[in-house]
């Protein structure tokens, strides 16, 4: 068991230390930078941050110090489909990358705008408004198929689901604040999370008369 389990573990610690790498590196380079901000996050929003944090951490340190103690919440899960989610993680964590990336010095862990906040809309923000959420979604949908353990899917996504539900429309509000006209017809132009299905259209189109 523990020999068929040792690969995912790898892959998890692999995983995590890349995702926290990629934060810690760009949280680093804005501590230098250090702008003003003005800080948008409700209270609600902050105690949120502050939960998704402790379940993350929480969640993850436990099972890669002591993975039998949540062996009790194990999902029966073929080995195929754990590959999967290590696979599903790397490539949340390379568009992670790709994300911060674009986004640059005006990410914020909290919901802010900063004294020289940009309205980004390139790259992977051309097409969908969030997709930093999205490529969390797909990282911990990743880790809940590798680790094969419902206690940890629930750990990592429903704290997360319940920020993301409930900041989207605040953020979206002080963006419009903030950039108007320049928000508002980028929202036209864009999905939430999931990039618009064109082929569909472009099939629509074709078929019709
Ligand atoms: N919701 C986005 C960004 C998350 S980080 C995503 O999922 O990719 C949160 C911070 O990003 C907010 O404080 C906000 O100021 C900033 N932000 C959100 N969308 C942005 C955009 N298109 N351009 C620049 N900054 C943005």
């Amino acid at each position: 068991m523990l020999s068929l389990n040792k690969p995912f573990y790898t892959a998890l610690l692999v995983e995590f230390t890349a995702f926290l790498i990629i934060r810690r590196f760009i949280q680093y380079k804005l501590i230098q930078e250090k702008q003003k901000a003005t800080l948008k996050s409700s209270p609600l929003d902050k105690a949120l941050v502050i939960m998704n944090s402790i379940a993350l951490f929480g969640g993850t340190l436990v099972y890669l110090a002591k993975p039998h103690w949540l062996s009790w919440a194990t999902w029966p899960l073929p080995t195929w489909a754990r590959w999967g989610g290590v696979a599903l993680g790397g490539l949340g964590i390379a568009g992670f990358l790709w994300v911060h990336w674009a986004l640059g010095k005006n990410w914020s862990a909290w919901l802010e705008i900063k004294a020289n906040q940009n309205l980004v809309t390139t790259g992977p923000y051309q097409k969908i408004r969030h997709p930093m959420y999205t490529t969390i979604f797909l990282i911990y949908f990743g880790w809940a198929l590798l680790t094969a353990n419902w206690f940890l899917a629930l750990t990592w996504i429903g704290p997360f689901a319940l920020l993301t539900a409930t900041r989207v429309k605040q953020e979206e509000t002080m963006m419009l604040e903030t950039f108007g006209e320049t928000y508002s017809s980028y929202m036209q132009k864009t999905t939430r999370f999931l990039p618009k299905l064109n082929f569909i259209k472009t099939e629509q189109k074709k078929s019709g008369p």
